[in-house]
């Protein structure tokens, strides 16, 4: 390969709009839950669109779709995958991009006539968001050993359907002999979620690998009593303790670096403006891409807490209720794709992902790298997502450039 050749930008944006048209909602996003009648219409319209691509297109008992482009030997694969389904109200190219950007791949190297030494296969993973049916990344995760098909299989949503049942009815329950792989190598193509690409001014980034996340449950039981017979230095007030708990959570995070500290969800009874709060449930969310620096922060939290009991007479109960390790990409695939960064004639800029990705689990399974897209305003799962079309194409020539290495186009 000595001329670069480029994707076609045209015919990506006509397909990023084309699915994106698929449960548009009025704000400019989208809604397509996974499993929905409009996931279903989404799956049906890559498979056709896989087709037409030339690729061969089988359904797994997970109900991933792959699109297979076999390679001049029957070598495993290079995988390239995301997803489509998406939150209520999300964005048009969390997800698309990296099946679509995929898709564009393989039209590329058939508008060149161009073969791979290895099968290239294209993957839309099964329930990514968890906006329906949790925890997210099932699908990836039980490739990963992570979890089993029957643990999938028996979710049910908000309504109480069972996800076995909307795979069915859809026509997704496919074999399990069909599921992506065996692969030599894994990337995803997706848009940042943050502001780090933006900040630098850079169009695409080299994704490092996956911080871990620790959700620490903390229940805080106080007393109960009159707020106005209650003197103030006879109190045991669970929410006045919880506030101070919040504020030490966030200085954790910022005097750490590399860490984001927060505490998202908040409960307290009894709830009523005439009764000192008794008890308080949080929640603590620690993310870090150091798996050391992860449980020094959790570990400093038990510390926290025993302090403010001490200082508040109140009962302070820690419960790890979640736990994602760090997933670090290797070297290799890392560097392969900052290469392909710079042969796409695009700076190399390393960052980390702070939202899990499917890339996650299949880290646990091949060599894995993740390509970046800057996000304006660093906004994700947002009707407001928002990627430029250039910006797009940089990152669909990056994964471009970087499957020609890794399948050893001829
Ligand atoms: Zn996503």
């Amino acid at each position: 390969m000595t001329e670069p050749l480029h994707i076609n930008q045209d015919r990506l944006q006509a397909s990023l709009t084309e699915f994106a048209a698929i449960g548009a909602t009025p704000g400019g996003g989208v809604t397509r839950l996974a499993m929905s009648e409009e996931d279903r219409q989404a799956r049906d319209l890559l498979r056709q669109r896989m087709s037409e691509a030339g690729l061969t297109v089988r359904i797994d008992d997970l109900g991933n779709i792959t699109g297979r482009r076999d390679g001049t030997e029957p070598g495993p694969a290079v995988i390239l995958g995301s997803h489509l389904d998406t939150v209520e109200r999300g964005g048009r190219y969390d997800g698309a991009l990296g099946v679509l950007g995929a898709l564009e791949v393989v039209r590329t190297l058939n508008d060149h006539g161009l073969s791979t030494r290895l099968p290239i296969e294209v993957v839309n993973w099964t329930d990514e968001e968890g906006a329906r049916f949790q925890p997210a990344n099932m699908a990836s995760g039980i490739m990963a050993g992570a979890f089993t098909p029957d643990e999938l299989y028996e979710r049910r949503d908000r309504d109480g359907i069972r996800f076995l049942d909307e795979l069915r009815r859809h026509g997704y329950l496919g074999e399990i002999a069909n599921r992506p792989g065996p692969a030599t190598a894994y990337l995803e193509l997706h848009i940042e979620q943050g502001p780090a690409l933006e900040a630098a001014g850079l169009p695409v980034g080299v994704v490092e690998g996956v911080v871990g996340i620790i959700w620490s449950k903390v229940t805080i039981a106080g007393q109960a009593n009159h707020v106005g017979t209650t003197p103030m230095t006879l109190r045991h007030d669970a929410l006045a303790a919880a506030a101070q708990l919040i504020a030490a959570v966030e200085t954790l995070g910022r005097e750490t670096p590399g860490a984001v500290a927060t505490v998202g969800r908040l409960s307290l009874q009894p709830n009523n403006p005439g009764v000192i709060p008794g008890l308080v449930e949080c929640i603590v969310d620690f993310c870090h891409q150091d798996e050391a620096t992860l449980e020094a922060l959790a570990t400093r939290l038990l510390r926290i807490a025993d302090d403010l009991d001490a200082q508040r007479g109140v009962t302070m109960t820690i419960e790890r209720i979640w736990t994602s390790q760090p997933a670090p990409f290797p070297a290799s695939t890392v560097d392969l794709v900052a290469d392909a960064c710079q042969l796409a004639g695009y700076p190399a800029m390393r960052l980390w992902s702070g939202a899990g990705h499917d890339a996650m689990y299949m880290q646990r399974v091949c060599p894995t790298g993740m390509i970046f897209v800057r996000s304006k305003g660093g906004l994700s799962h947002s009707e407001a997502e928002y990627s430029t079309p250039d910006d797009l194409a940089a990152g669909t020539n990056v994964l471009f450039r970087a499957t020609l290495v890794i399948a050893e186009a001829i």
